[in-house]
């Protein structure tokens, strides 16, 4: 049983993002990129579950600039077998991250794909539930627990005050939350040793995807800046101010 495992390289999530000054997109010139920290969870199970003997082979994918090489040897590293990067300078929505995926899936036959519940740059959380549609396939979001026996994922998943319990015939999409589990420190060795395991590229038109941006950013704002607090002498003046300036009482 394959399985891949979608890894996109984001800024990382450490460091402080600011609006460009024309307000056209964030600016990300000289800041350090990772990969994206719900994607290690996906490829911490991946590799789990090819550690138990139930998956035969994990493939890490990343769609992106060249630089997501770095991305997907840190996949690599953590225990993937091989990589695929899908290069591109385009901006890379969710849609067409997804029907890149699409393509892979049918290629590749993998019979289970797991992706980050969302990426931290956009917060889009749309690339595993449109893979879902586009390849007609069982998902189950936010998963805290997966176990994969018998043709079948069970999931369980983080709702609103609980969880639920939810078992997908495979081919099945999965993705993950930040309770599934903790990804591994990746050792010096296994950096060394992912150095020589395969990395393909290929480019959107290899598997016939028009990655053209579909949606336009209008304008990228930072929140107002907050003003200075005041120290109150007494609990009388506070609640005042809190009524008559604040206006919350
Ligand atoms: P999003 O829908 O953008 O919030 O992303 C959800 C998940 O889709 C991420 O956690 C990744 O697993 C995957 N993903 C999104 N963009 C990419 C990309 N460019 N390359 C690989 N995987 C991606």
């Amino acid at each position: 049983m394959k399985i891949l495992v979608a890894v996109k390289r984001v800024v990382d999530a450490n460091v402080k993002v600011g609006a460009k000054s024309d307000g056209t997109g964030i600016d990300v010139a000289n800041l350090k990129f990772s990969m994206n920290p719900f994607d290690e969870i996906a490829v911490e199970e991946a590799v789990r579950l090819k550690e138990a003997g139930v998956a035969t082979e994990v493939i890490a994918v990343s769609a992106g600039v060249a630089q997501a090489q770095e991305t997907l040897r840190t996949a690599l590293a953590i225990g993937a077998d091989r990589a695929i990067l899908i290069e591109s300078n385009a901006e890379m929505q969710p849609l067409a991250v997804a029907k890149l995926l699409k393509a892979l899936v049918d290629k590749e036959q993998a019979a289970l794909v797991i992706l980050g519940k969302q990426a931290i740059d956009d917060d889009s959380n749309q690339t595993g539930q449109m893979l879902a549609a586009l390849a007609n396939l069982p998902q189950a979001t936010f998963a805290s627990k997966v176990i994969v026996a018998d043709g079948k994922a069970t999931v369980t998943r983080e709702v609103d005050g609980g969880s639920e319990t939810l078992s997908l015939m495979l081919p099945a999409v999965v993705t993950v939350d930040l309770r599934l589990n903790e990804p591994r420190y990746v050792t010096l060795p296994n950096i060394m040793k992912a150095k020589k395991k395969p990395l393909e590229t290929l480019k959107p038109d290899n598997l016939g995807v028009n990655v053209a941006p579909r949606l336009k950013t209008l304008k990228v704002a930072e929140p107002p800046k907050r003003s200075a607090g005041v120290k109150v002498q007494e609990v009388k003046t506070l609640v005042e101010k809190l009524r008559t300036e604040a206006k919350v009482l």
